[in-house]
């Protein structure tokens, strides 16, 4: 009999999952026997989203008790089952292999970030997602289709947002190894932040800016480069910080990635350590992307309004993502500024923040990350990602029986 457990609540306890208990099957037979005999299913990789995009009105799945095989070759790696960036990026690195980027914490699932399109920053690196060569997907039926970037599902499943059935092995790009060294430094002024944005976030290959819209002293430029240090913000005024930093109003205390020397990729491009707890823990997090093209006048946008939310704030954080051609991806077809909120986890005070914010951007048609809370209606979404519709379609006839669509996609696609 498969083990189960209870549903629990996301990682930062933002949102409790409505289903009924996580099924734990131990084989690829007990996770299609799962499969096949629930009427709506959706998986629980490791909880780090902010809304209920992984809850389901049924019950939960997770592959925690599945196989977790790597196998690196040529410039690939296959990830089967609950893999995450923290347990995959030490095995490709002794393969002198690397990832073109990681997100600011590696604690999180290789399906899940695929899912949700999350992402690092860099004006040339793509979101995770981007990286994807193939997903072998266990359907409604429990059979598994292996969609490579031949196969006509492709564009929509590779960001997924699990509407097409359970993802029970990524195969991911890779890339020769390479070093990078890091160093966060204050004393730039926002001014020239949002005056030379081609500057800011193009000189190294991954820039964030941290900040709470309006004090200097929370403005920080966080600058991984893979070329030596990244001293060019020192050209723009930039003083390095020291070891424990805060990011607006959050202090990190000996949870962060070490700055000021090189070492491989997957212990410099993430913000936190595997081994400690990231960020703040008690929070909650929104994203919006708006065109880098618009960052300027996008930026002023909410910079206008920022006092209204003020309270609610913990930290700003800007990146860049390049441009990709997956139909639901905040990055489809245009390279974008990424403008994130981690906020205080207090839902009702979020709730009345976002729909100010959601305003002050939509002239630039800005997306919503899958994984974080949003309140736009699911018709703003659509009319932001021209390819859609097509997304619902195809993943409609993936699983004509609706078994993996759950609240959060009805609430976007409608049905
Ligand atoms: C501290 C912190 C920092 C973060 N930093 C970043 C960041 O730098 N960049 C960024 O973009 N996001 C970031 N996020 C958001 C988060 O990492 C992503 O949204 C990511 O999706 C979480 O992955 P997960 O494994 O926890 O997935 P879950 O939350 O468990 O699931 C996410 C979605 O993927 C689906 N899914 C997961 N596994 C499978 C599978 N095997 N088959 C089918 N569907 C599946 C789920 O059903 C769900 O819809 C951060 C979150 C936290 C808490």
């Amino acid at each position: 009999m498969t083990a189960t457990r209870p549903s629990g609540s996301t990682w930062s306890g933002n949102h409790r999952y409505r289903a009924a208990e996580v099924l734990l099957p131990a084989d690829a037979d007990e996770l299609a026997e799962v499969v096949t005999s629930h009427a709506r299913v959706r998986v629980q990789a490791t909880r780090h989203t902010f809304n209920d995009v992984a809850d389901s009105d049924d019950v939960l799945v997770s592959l925690e008790r599945m196989p977790t095989r790597i196998d690196v070759g040529g410039d690939r790696v296959r990830v089967e089952g609950l893999v995450t960036f923290a347990q995959l990026a030490p095995v490709i690195e002794a393969e002198g292999r690397a990832l073109h980027n990681l997100g600011s914490l590696p604690h999180i699932s290789v399906a899940g970030a695929a899912a949700t399109g999350t992402h690092g920053s860099g004006l040339r690196n793509g979101n995770l997602s981007s990286a994807v060569e193939a997903l072998e997907i266990l359907d409604a039926d429990g059979r598994t289709h292996r969609v490579d970037r031949d196969h006509a599902w492709f564009p929509a499943a590779a960001l997924g947002i699990g509407a097409f059935g359970v993802v029970t092995a990524v195969e991911l790009r890779t890339e020769p190894t390479y070093t990078v060294t890091q160093q966060a430094y204050t004393g730039v002024s926002w001014d020239d932040i949002v005056g030379d944005c081609d500057r800011v976030f193009g000189s190294s290959r991954s820039v964030s800016v941290f900040t709470t819209w309006g004090d200097p002293a929370h403005d920080l430029v966080w600058a991984k480069s893979d070329t030596g240090e990244p001293t060019w913000v020192e050209e723009l005024g930039g003083r390095p910080v020291g070891d424990d930093i805060h990011l607006g109003r959050i202090r990190t205390v000996d949870n962060t990635t070490p700055r000021g020397t090189p070492g491989p990729w997957h212990t410099r491009l993430p913000h936190f350590r595997a081994d400690a707890l990231p960020s703040d823990g008690d929070e909650i997090q929104s994203e919006y992307f708006v065109p880098f093209a618009s960052a300027r006048e996008a930026l002023a946008a909410v910079r206008a309004i920022a006092p209204g939310f003020h309270d609610q704030l913990l930290v700003t954080e800007l990146r860049t993502v390049a441009a990709d051609g997956l139909w639901l991806s905040p990055a489809f077809e245009r390279d974008v500024l990424a403008i994130h909120f981690t906020w205080r986890n207090d839902t009702d005070g979020v709730l009345s923040a976002l729909p100010g914010i959601e305003a002050a951007l939509a002239p630039f048609d800005a997306r919503p990350h899958w994984g974080k809370a949003f309140t736009m209606p699911g018709e703003r979404i659509l009319e932001s990602l021209p390819r859609a519709n097509e997304f619902d379609a195809i993943a409609r006839e993936a699983d004509p029986r609706g078994v993996f669509r759950n609240p959060f996609l009805q609430r976007v696609f409608g049905g």
